[in-house]
């Protein structure tokens, strides 16, 4: 068996450790004699591999005791729309920071249930930075701010948390969750789909503060209504029950790794040998300002084009997989996730520098 480096933006690679313990546990969970796959979410044991994975989500994040974590299908994309149905609370506008792809569907989707403005945008610069704070125009009133805090595509993070007083701070983390230290207390709700940096496909984690549950107006469709989620902690319905398994032993998998903070260091240390080396070189590109470049998403061009099916072909002959750029930007992307080793993205560097000497 050999297993390649994936860079994947998503579902992306997870730690090889966690696949071994899954694949352990596959066929006798614990003694159980069944799968997780096969368990009742009703069941003892896949309650309690539920609320293992809450606390050590929480305990990772250091999640306030006044905020409920929900364990929720229909990915990232829901949350676009479940954000405006249950936080508008009657108020007619809400504020969105606009940094690239991923914001443009979250304020896509907004639309159709409130007045968004669009308090800040790159779009000027294509997307290539994150706007200063001192410029933002925020509505006093507003329902709430919601911004990206990782571009997935475009490869832009956020450095800061914005500060927003008394209007809830929405952010989206898809990407860039559990990456680094977070300060939980300063957002109204945060979400993700666990996808880049968690675990499977189909759970959606969401981190809401309790006062803000339960005053959508009107009220919403059940499915449709984080109060739903909170009063049945996640069981209103069948929740993707192996999602959260595999999620779970991700989260355990990070605490043996030192933690948030531990793993943080080891992503600036992993992004920074690859931005060190494409900015010594006039033969890879990266077009994001410095302070704001994602330590997730490195997305980059060669000064070629021509040669980017060569890149590709060769990256994947030696193990390097999923390197292509999203089609709304082309070029290549390698994400580095924090299951991604160093030595993935060591082995990233050595090619590049071959294919230079190559080509360049
Ligand atoms: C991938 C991604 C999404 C979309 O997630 P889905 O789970 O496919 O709906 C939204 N926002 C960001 C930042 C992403 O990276």
């Amino acid at each position: 068996m050999s297993r390649v480096f994936n860079f994947s933006a998503g579902p992306a690679c997870l730690p090889e450790e966690v696949l071994r313990q899954a694949a352990e546990e596959m066929l006798d969970w614990h003694g159980s004699g069944q799968s997780v796959m096969e368990m009742s979410h009703r069941g003892k044991e896949f309650i309690s591999i539920a609320q293992q994975a809450e606390a050590d989500l929480r305990d990772l994040l250091g999640i306030p005791a006044h905020y409920k974590v929900l364990f929720l299908q229909g990915g990232a994309s829901l949350q676009f729309e479940m954000v405006p149905i249950n936080l508008l609370r009657g108020k007619p506008i809400a504020d969105y920071v606009n940094t690239g792809e991923w914001s443009k569907k979250a304020i896509k989707a907004a639309k159709n249930f409130c007045h968004v403005k669009v308090v800040a945008s790159s779009e000027d610069k294509n997307f290539t930075y994150v706007p200063d704070v001192a410029t933002w125009q925020l509505t006093a009133g507003a329902a709430y701010v919601h911004y990206t805090a990782n571009e997935t595509i475009g490869g832009v993070e956020f450095d800061f948390i914005p500060e927003t007083g008394d209007v809830p701070l929405v952010c989206d983390m898809s990407s860039n969750i559990l990456s680094r230290p977070i300060d939980v207390a300063k957002f109204g709700l945060i979400y993700a789909g666990a996808q880049k940096n968690i675990g499977p496909a189909g759970l959606t984690i969401v981190i809401v503060r309790e006062d803000l549950v339960g005053q959508a107006q009107p009220k919403p469709p059940a499915m449709l209504d984080y109060k739903t989620h909170v009063d049945a902690e996640s069981m209103y319905n069948t929740p993707p029950t192996y999602a959260i398994y595999i999620a779970g032993l991700v989260f355990q998998w990070l605490k043996r790794q030192g933690g948030v903070a531990a793993i943080e260091a080891k992503n600036v240390a992993k992004a920074q040998m690859l931005y060190d080396y494409l900015d010594s070189t006039d033969f890879y590109r990266n077009p994001v300002e410095k302070r704001f470049r994602s330590r997730m998403n490195v997305p980059f061009t060669l000064a070629d084009p021509a040669l980017d099916e060569e890149f590709l072909k060769g990256a994947k002959a030696r193990g390097l997989v999923q390197l292509k750029g999203h089609r709304s930007v082309g070029g290549m992307r390698a994400s580095i996730y924090n299951a991604m080793p160093i030595e993935g993205v060591a082995a990233l560097i050595d090619y590049m520098k071959d294919f230079e000497r190559q080509k360049g």
